[in-house]
This record gives structure tokens, C-alpha cells and sequence, in this order.
């Protein structure tokens, strides 16, 4: 009798153990829940900002130049919005036209990058948040809106230069996101659906700009993950 009760005891103390330690680990799993549904809000919640190193940018190759905040909105992507998308835009203007217009606070709109015609690349918004480019919800939040110097109807504009460099800075974000490179995910303004702008117009060569991106695509993975010592992302 007494021997079974001890035993009794001892399997209702690891009974309970056992609960005790299933209650933790089931308490473990909701911490994380917590955790992670916190991650992706975490610009929500006040007094908690994610550091943001003032003149950093996404990629090695650009200036930081920033737009005004009231040119898009806050996010925390790939974590709360998937980013599958490259919009390709030709601005209707030279390069200081557009950057002086992405900081004009009435503008209303404004893509992560500009690319000029000499090459250069400004970046103005992160990547982590959601540039007003696209003319679409939708698409501003699943992609990276890079805007090219120039004017639709100018084929002249569309520079050697330029192309090469917008090629790559798209390779980095393709490797970045791991994007296909191809017409599906890398597309032009007037393929987002609604809108009524035809850039990048009908002198962009779209034959041409794919194969740029897919060769310095095979370049990057060849080079390494950066192509550049200073930054760690490319
Ligand atoms: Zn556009």
C-alpha cells in the first residue's frame, strides 16, 4: 500500500513536472509570437524607432540624398511587406529636378533611387519603407521604385551610362530579394495596373536593360556579395 502510493506520488510529481515544464514552453512559444508580431510592428509602438544611420544607404554605388517624409511612408520591409518588384521610370526632367521635386514635401511622390544620365545614383528613400512611385498601393509596397533621368520621347536620353548603372543597382536588389530577373518583377510604370503614366516610354530598351541586369546579376554572384568593401548588402 505504501510502496504504491510513493509510487503514485512520484508519477503525480513528474505528472505535474511535466506540465509545469509543457506550460513553460508553451508560454516560450507565445513570448515569440510576441516577439516577432512586435518585430514587424515595431515603428508602431511609441518611442521605439529602428536604428536608422542618418546618410546610409542600401547600396554601395549611391549618394544619400533624402526626400521629403511626406513622399512615403514608414515600413519595415521584407519583414511586414515581401519586396518582388522592380518599377522602372523615366522622371520628365533632369536629375536635380526630380531630387529637388522627391523633397518638395507637396510632391506627393517619389521613388527610392534615381539613376542620371552620367551614371550617378541617388538614393532618397530606404528600402525598408514604402516610396510613393508606383500610383498603386499595392505595388509601392511589394516594390523598389528607381527613377531614370530624362524625357520619354527623347531616345537620346536613355545613355550607355545610365542603362549599365541602373543594371546594377537592379542586380543588387534582384540578389536582395531574391527577385527573378525577369519582365514579371522587373517592369515599367506604365505596367502598374491604373496608372495613367507611360514611362519609361517607347525608346526604353527593354531587351537591352534585361540582359545588362542579368550579366551584372552573373557578375555580383561571381564577385561576392558586396562588390564593394564598404558595404555589407550591396
Ligand atoms: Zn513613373
Amino acid at each position: 500500500m505504501g510502496a504504491r502510493r510513493a509510487s503514485e506520488d512520484g508519477d503525480r510529481r513528474i505528472g505535474r513536472r511535466a506540465l509545469i515544464v509543457g506550460g513553460v514552453a508553451a508560454a516560450a512559444g507565445t513570448a515569440a509570437l510576441a516577439r516577432d508580431e512586435l518585430a514587424r510592428l515595431w515603428w508602431r509602438v511609441p518611442g521605439v524607432e529602428k536604428p536608422r544611420e542618418p546618410g546610409a544607404v542600401d547600396y554601395a554605388g549611391a549618394r544619400w540624398v533624402a526626400a521629403s517624409d511626406a513622399n512615403w511612408r514608414r515600413a519595415d520591409r521584407p519583414d511586414d511587406f515581401g519586396v518582388d518588384m522592380v518599377i522602372v521610370h523615366v522622371t520628365q526632367g533632369s536629375f536635380d529636378s526630380a531630387v529637388r521635386a522627391f523633397q518638395d514635401p507637396g510632391h506627393k511622390a517619389a521613388s527610392h533611387y534615381i539613376v542620371g544620365q552620367d551614371g550617378r545614383v541617388a538614393q532618397m528613400i530606404r528600402e525598408l519603407d514604402v516610396a510613393y512611385h508606383a500610383g498603386n498601393r499595392d505595388y509601392n509596397e511589394r516594390s523598389v521604385g528607381i527613377e531614370h533621368e530624362g524625357f520619354v520621347d527623347r531616345p537620346e536620353d536613355l545613355t550607355d551610362e545610365m542603362y549599365e548603372a541602373s543594371a546594377r543597382l537592379t542586380a543588387r536588389i534582384c540578389a536582395r530579394y531574391d527577385i527573378p530577373v525577369d519582365r514579371d518583377h522587373i517592369l515599367g510604370h506604365v505596367e502598374v495596373p491604373g496608372t495613367d503614366h507611360t514611362d519609361p516610354g517607347p525608346h526604353w530598351d527593354w531587351d537591352r536593360y534585361m540582359e545588362l541586369v542579368r550579366r551584372a546579376r552573373t557578375e555580383q554572384a561571381r564577385t561576392g556579395p558586396s562588390g564593394s568593401p564598404s558595404a555589407t548588402a550591396g
